[in-house]
């Protein structure tokens, strides 16, 4: 199946960006078409058993034990910190993590006194502020929603982006972290680099093509963060994924790399949007 139409812009004009190989079955390859008119790069073709690929081994689901998964853990609060940071910024106090995946952002933030509900429609958890059906916010408006790499693992973002946007405040806002490909990381791991992940990622965005979303739904973007640490994470996987002989070590100092040349370039592996409504 080849791809007609770009589900963000319409565009039917493509080039192959790069051929990516399937982790399941390997003799599989997926083609990430770019988009020339928004720059989004879509993932071709979309499997239709997708479900099968979010397994129990899902990495943002799995309960961690080995030393790299506390290093991960411990990633993941430095990442919660700088995120409440931004919460702060743009004064927010009612918030709904949509894709919340086992839900530590809720946990983080509900703890420090925001009013944190969450979605997850895979994942199941205990927690009482977390649903897996958007209707248990029916008659709920937040002043934040936020969506941290998740967008890209949606069908249709567009239509996303102008349903939360509904569900938001006036002069709310939208929290949007994305993978980077743009980064270094990307150029040196080319096919290789974990923040593909396909076929769960089924869109991957730059900065032109998140101003062109923002745009297109109706949010004016008005600012942009570096999330430095998924430099290292993404590195390290992607070294894991070549069966390097000490992966962390050698993903450390790529994202090293990665975060000093981001200075200049302005391109980090992972960028946190604010989209206001
Ligand atoms: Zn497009």
């Amino acid at each position: 199946m080849t791809l007609k139409k770009c589900v963000i812009c319409d565009g039917i004009n493509f080039s192959k960006k790069v051929s990516v190989r399937d982790p399941l079955k390997k003799s599989t390859k997926y083609s990430l078409m770019l988009c020339l008119s928004c720059k989004t790069v879509s993932t071709t073709p979309i499997p239709k058993d997708l479900d099968q690929y979010y397994s129990v081994n899902y990495d943002s689901y799995q309960k961690k034990t080995s030393l790299f998964s506390k290093i991960y853990s411990f990633a993941q609060n430095l990442n919660n910190y700088r995120k409440t940071k931004i919460l702060k910024q743009i004064n927010a106090k009612s918030i709904l993590d949509y894709g919340c995946g086992s839900g530590s952002f809720v946990r983080y933030t509900s703890k420090r006194g925001y009013e944190t509900n969450g979605y997850e429609p895979i994942n199941d958890t205990n927690d009482t502020n977390i649903s897996d059906s958007m209707e248990t916010f029916k008659n709920k408006n937040f002043d934040c929603i936020t969506m941290w790499h998740v967008l890209e693992h949606t069908k249709d973002p567009v239509s996303i982006l102008k349903e939360l946007k509904r569900k938001l405040q006036k002069g709310g806002s939208l929290l949007l972290a994305l993978p980077n490909y743009d980064s270094y990381d990307n150029i040196y791991y080319k096919k290789e680099w974990a923040g593909y992940d396909v076929p769960r990622h089924l869109y991957h965005f730059n900065k032109k093509s998140v101003m062109f979303l923002s745009e297109k739904t109706g949010f004016q973007l008005i600012g942009m963060k570096p999330l430095y640490l998924d430099a290292f994470y993404v590195s390290i996987l992607s070294e894991k994924k070549r069966k390097s002989f000490l992966p962390e070590i050698k993903g450390l100092w790529v994202g090293l790399v990665s975060n000093i040349l981001s200075f200049f370039s302005g391109n980090p592996s992972s960028i946190i949007y604010i989209l206001k409504k």
